[in-house]
């Protein structure tokens, strides 16, 4: 909330113009409007872009961040890829660029590539906090959970939800996603000294929830009361 209270704070007018606007085209309900109803992917990115650049309150973020010479984010968020998941929504922060540091993969699983974005910008951009986050109906550990063949690239992400399947073998699905939160933030400290350093020197934090799709959910994420 640190950059949202003032913004919130300047103007209320544009902040509710925003949210009236500016959210429903992000979401993409704006496919419909206008007659120009683009039917190709392509085309939806261009015209969400067009919205995004010529949008006024994204022309103040824009000059307010690009304009410092590197980023700063205050959390690093690993998350699923899960289109119904994006971590800037879900912690309310669509509005300001440059406060997440995000990562996400299917199964929001560690391998080097993401144990290295995740040591990146907490090493280098000094971000405080490491956030994973996992979701209901997550595919990849329905996957996990089923034991069925999958593609040979597939199955790369899904491997290391393994642990968490075992661990929370004749469960329900909800305590397998949840463990497996727990288990990618002990990869995490496991295989990165880095982090462990940080952790122990610096007070960087590591901690995890679990995002619920469910309507009568709200769009709320359980964060794990111990943080992992
Ligand atoms: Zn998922």
């Amino acid at each position: 909330m640190r950059r949202m209270a003032p913004l919130f704070h300047r103007s209320h007018f544009l902040a509710v113009l925003l949210l009236m606007f500016a959210l429903p085209y992000a979401l993409g309900a704006h496919s419909q409007r206008s007659g120009d109803n683009p039917v190709d992917p392509l085309s939806k990115l261009k015209l969400g872009n067009q919205e995004f650049s010529s949008n006024e309150h994204f022309k103040q973020e824009r000059k307010r961040v690009y304009g410092q010479a590197k980023q700063t984010p205050f959390a690093i968020v690993l998350s699923c890829s899960d289109s119904r998941v994006p971590p800037e929504i879900v912690f309310g922060k669509w509005l300001s660029l440059g406060d997440l540091f995000v990562i996400r993969v299917a199964g929001n699983v560690v391998d080097p590539t993401a144990l290295g974005s995740i040591e990146y910008a907490a090493k280098v951009l000094h971000a405080k906090l490491l956030f994973v986050l996992g979701h209901e109906r997550c595919g990849a550990v329905e996957a996990a959970r089923a034991q069925n063949p999958l593609d040979p690239n597939i199955a790369w992400f899904v491997a290391p939800i393994q642990l968490a399947v075992e661990r929370t073998r004749g469960r329900e699905e909800i305590e397998t996603i949840k463990e497996n939160v727990r288990v990618q933030i002990e990869n995490v400290r496991k295989q990165s000294s880095i982090i462990r350093d940080l952790e122990e020197k610096e007070g960087f934090k590591i901690a995890g929830g679990v995002f619920y799709l469910n309507e009568k959910a709200n769009g709320r994420v359980e964060f794990f009361p111990d943080g992992r």
